[in-house]
This record gives structure tokens, sequence and C-alpha cells, in this order.
């Protein structure tokens, strides 16, 4: 997760807080994604370098050399190859981005669609869907759905009832009663194409990610079309999202399509490789935290996070739980009551 969480100069979310418990926790935050460490401004011993005393600063996006539609300016309706059309859903914001993506998958010509994360359950937004569908010559079969964040899967059954779909999906709460659960490697037909499913738990549990026969991955929230993505906590699994990091990569994938923000074709394995740097660069900064003594969670958080703005610090603070509970397993910390963190020692620093 997280990572780039520096909020916006003035913006106030400080009142959002973690609402319904199906809360999605993506992104942080838009554009301007610096994850630029701490200030320079004397605080303690790590002021004078990028990141917490490392020397080196954090890893670059390569995306911030492209040009891509800014925050807010992507198109509602677009056809992004033959299989797919992205309809954007109404729902913006801090960590829905641009709003979520809604993908209507369908093999030019064939009288079958699939629908990945309908989204919202808002009328104007199945209308979009609806035509789009029209459009086509489709009804929609299957409603596919990459994980249960309720920007993501509210939508599902009742969508499933009006279209006379299936609802498939990795968790039952998603699927519903009569839908399907989906597994890592099963495979869902519809007329003139197939999606591949490919387990990638981490930001939450039950996500999926599914690959079409063009090469395009649609990876929900495990990659986002901006900044990185928030692995929940205690939700969440660092190294599972690794590993699942690790799995989209080895896949080749020729374009990404992901649950908020642009979508990316120019070298989507450097994107991946930016995210891997990016979670590593974070561990270094939670082990320079530490190499003075043992320090409590929320004093590394305000270490990493200096420029962060207050009301993200929640967001942050799940993610360094969610890295430290990694280095916990690896044998590399040790948190003890008061959630002191102490460094066990016997690491080789990077
Ligand atoms: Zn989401």
């Amino acid at each position: 997760m997280d990572d780039s969480l520096e909020a916006p100069r003035g913006a106030a979310h400080s009142d959002r807080g973690p609402a319904r418990s199906g809360r999605p926790a993506h992104s942080d935050r838009g554009p301007a994604h610096s994850d630029r460490g701490p200030a320079r401004s004397g605080r303690g011993a790590h002021s004078d370098r990028g990141a917490a005393g490392n020397d080196r600063v954090g890893p670059v996006d390569p995306r911030l050399s492209l040009s891509v539609p800014g925050l807010g300016e992507l198109p509602p309706v677009l056809r992004l190859e033959d299989l797919v059309t992205r309809v954007l859903a109404p729902n913006p914001g801090l960590w829905a981005l641009d709003g979520t993506n809604t993908y209507v998958v369908c093999a030019p010509g064939a009288a079958e669609a699939a629908v990945v994360d309908p989204g919202p359950a808002d009328a104007g937004h199945l209308a979009r869907v609806e035509s789009a569908l029209t459009g086509l010559g489709a009804r929609c079969r299957w409603i596919l759905v990459t994980h249960h964040h309720i920007d993501h899967a509210e939508a599902a059954l009742p969508w499933a009832a009006r279209l006379g779909a299936t609802v498939a999906a990795g968790s039952e709460a998603v699927a519903g009663p009569r839908g399907r659960l989906l597994a890592d490697g099963d495979r869902v037909e519809l007329a003139g194409a197939s999606v591949d499913v490919v387990g990638t738990p981490g930001h939450c549990g039950d996500h999926l990610a599914f690959r079409l026969e063009s090469g395009t991955v649609l990876v929900g929230d495990h990659i986002l079309g901006r900044g990185t993505s928030v692995i929940t906590y205690p939700e969440g699994d660092l190294l599972a999202y690794l590993d699942s990091l690790r799995r989209v990569h080895d896949l080749g994938p020729d374009a990404l399509y992901p649950g908020h923000g642009p979508e990316m074709r120019d070298d989507p394995s450097a994107v991946i490789e930016y995210y891997l740097a990016h979670r590593q660069f974070r561990e270094q900064q939670i082990l320079a935290a530490l190499s003075g003594g043992p320090i409590g969670i929320r004093g590394i958080v305000e270490q990493i996070y200096v420029r962060t703005d207050r009301g993200l610090l929640g967001a942050a603070e799940q993610s360094t739980r969610a890295t430290l509970h990694k280095m916990l397993a690896e044998g590399t910390v040790a948190i003890g009551r008061d959630d002191v963190v102490s460094l066990l020692g016997q690491r080789e620093q990077p």
C-alpha cells in the first residue's frame, strides 16, 4: 500500500475515515505520487536525505514520464481494444481516483459479453453499461468481480438479476448462492472468447485478476492506473501481494487495465517492477527508522510519512502494519507490548 500517500495541499479529507466495512482502500492518491520521503526540515537524524536515513531516493514511477490522462480526465466510455470497452463509474474520490473502471469484454460480433467489476449500484452507470452492451449486440452472460470491496462489487447481484447474468468471483459473499466461485487457473468461457482467472491476493484476500486472450490483464486494485495500491491491514497480506505482483509479471502482460485510473500499455512490466521496488523501499525506510532503537509503530509512520496529510495517516499506518507483519514473519523485527518495534539485527541491510 501505500505509498504515495501524500495528500493534495489544502484538500480536506480528514473527515472521511474508515466508513463502511467494505470501504475500498486502494490508492494512495492521485497524480502527485511523489514519494518524496521525509521533508528536509531538520527533523531528527534522517532529515537530510530522501528517505528516512537512506542515501537513495525512492524508486521512480515509470508512468511519470508518460503522457497519460490526468485525474478526472478519463472519458466516460472508451473502446480500449477489440475485446474491451471501459465504462467509468461516477464515484470519483480520494480512494477511487477517477471512479471505478467497469470493463465490458466481448469478442467482435459475438452475442455474449462479460462485465468485469460492475462497481456501484448507480442507475446512470447501469444505463451506460447497458448501452455499451446494446452497441456490441451482446447480452451479458457473466459478471466477473475482482474483489469484494464495495466500489467493485456492489452492483454485481442486482445487475446479474436484471441482465440475466451469473456472478463469478473469488468469494461466496460476492458470487451469491447462485453464482460461480472462481479460483486461480479457472477459465470462464463466453462466445468467441475466454477469460483466464489469475489469483492475486494481497490487496485483500479474495482478489482475482482476469487475463484475456489479447494478452491484456484486468488487474482490479492489485495495480492501479495512478500511484500505488494500499494493502489493507489486517485483511491484506504483503507477502501474498508481492507473490501476486510476480505472478502477473510472469504472465508478460501486453497491457494492464486497472480498477481505477488509466490503462497501462507502455511497458506494463516496468510498472510492476516499480511496485515491487516501491514495497522494498518502504521496508528499507522502516529499517532505517528502527536503526536508532526500538520505536512505536506510530512513530515509524510519523518518520516515514512526514509530508502526508494527517487525514491519511490511518491508511499509512495500515500499510506500515502490513509491512511490519511481513518483517515479523521473516524474523527481521519483533513487535512488543504497546506496538513497540525493534530490529532483530540478523538481517543484512540492503
Ligand atoms: Zn477499488
